[in-house]
């Protein structure tokens, strides 16, 4: 699985709509301070779910779309769309290639869409999960991310260990059960009660 290309229209700096082709191996973005290269990656995490904006370097969601510049007028929506190889099927989906894409409009309405069906921002993140892509895992390192881990706590450390061991789905899986479990428990008492009540 790899990053093929992102599509980013309106978003931060991106006025217009702009496509950029990545092959396997590595590539590099370079270009003046400014430029635009820091909000690739902010497009990157905020498509597949970021919903910090402080991790994207914005005060609130609105920021993200294009505010207007040089002889360019303020848009009204951001979209960012990713197109994910998947020939080795590390995502659970039988596409060969699978888009992932974000909108949003200045009332601050979100949309995603998977293969531009429109779905949850839970199906991105479990789309995601145990890849070692989602938005908090440790594909995306920006400028700090590495102290930040550095001195994260270890709660935060376990969860990055789990997500790299493949785990973090079964583990929430398994309290999602543990949630339901206890849900039917309480309702078998009453259940029990009306029962015992009658009797
Ligand atoms: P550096 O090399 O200094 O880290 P960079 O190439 O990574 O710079 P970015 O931080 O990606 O640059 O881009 C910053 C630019 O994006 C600024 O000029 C800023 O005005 C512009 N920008 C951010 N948000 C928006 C927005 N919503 N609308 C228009 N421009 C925006």
């Amino acid at each position: 699985m790899y990053l093929k290309c992102i599509e980013i229209d309106g978003f931060k700096s991106f006025a217009d709509k702009i496509k950029l082709d990545f092959d396997m191996g590595i590539t590099s973005i370079v270009g003046p301070n400014g430029s635009g290269k820091s909000n690739i990656l902010d497009a990157i995490l905020w498509v597949l779910g970021e919903q910090s904006y402080k991790n994207i370097r914005a005060k609130e969601s609105s920021d993200v779309i294009f505010s207007g510049g040089k002889n360019k007028k303020p848009r009204n929506t951001a979209t960012v769309s990713l197109y994910i190889d998947n020939e080795d099927k590390t995502l659970e989906i039988d596409d060969e290639v699978v888009k992932v894409t974000r909108k949003i409009n200045k009332k601050s309405e979100n949309e995603y869409y998977i293969n531009d069906q429109r779905c949850r921002l839970k199906d991105i993140n479990e789309l995601f999960l145990d890849t070692g892509v989602g938005k908090s895992a440790y594909s995306v390192i920006g400028q700090g991310k590495v102290e930040k881990i550095i001195s994260a706590s270890n709660k935060e450390i376990k969860s990055i260990i789990e997500e790299a061991a493949g785990i973090k789905k079964i583990k929430l899986r398994k309290d999602e059960a543990i949630k339901k479990l206890s849900k039917v428990e309480l309702e078998t008492d009453k259940i029990n009660l009306i029962v015992n009540e009658l009797e």
